[in-house]
């Protein structure tokens, strides 16, 4: 067992919160030779699978420039910079383009 004494804050690279935990997000999916990674917390990391399809990130949404200009985000973030780092409940659009 690690131990974890020291509790540990990372930088989610979308929202920008302290979180305790991130993980990390393909820009470019690896299926499509992607390398370039950045650290996502739980939540970004879903809600950005779930408005866009791997198809979409990679064509269109491969920096976090490019994601921070989507209005599905922008909105997704305003909304989430006022959230404490607890465990959030996504909601996810029934339709991903
Ligand atoms: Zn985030
Ligand atoms: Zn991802």
């Amino acid at each position: 067992m690690p131990r974890d004494s020291t509790p540990q804050t990372y930088l989610c690279a979308l929202c920008q919160r302290e979180v305790k935990q991130v993980t990390r997000h393909h820009l470019v999916p690896k299926s499509e030779g992607g390398r370039e990674t950045v650290d996502l917390c739980a939540a970004c990391h879903k809600t950005l699978h779930a408005f866009f399809t791997n198809r979409t990130l990679s064509m269109e949404l491969s920096t976090i420039e490019s994601l921070h200009r989507q209005p599905e985000l922008q909105a997704y973030l305003r909304w989430v910079r006022k959230q404490a780092d607890r465990r959030i409940t996504v909601r996810t659009k029934n339709q991903r383009r």
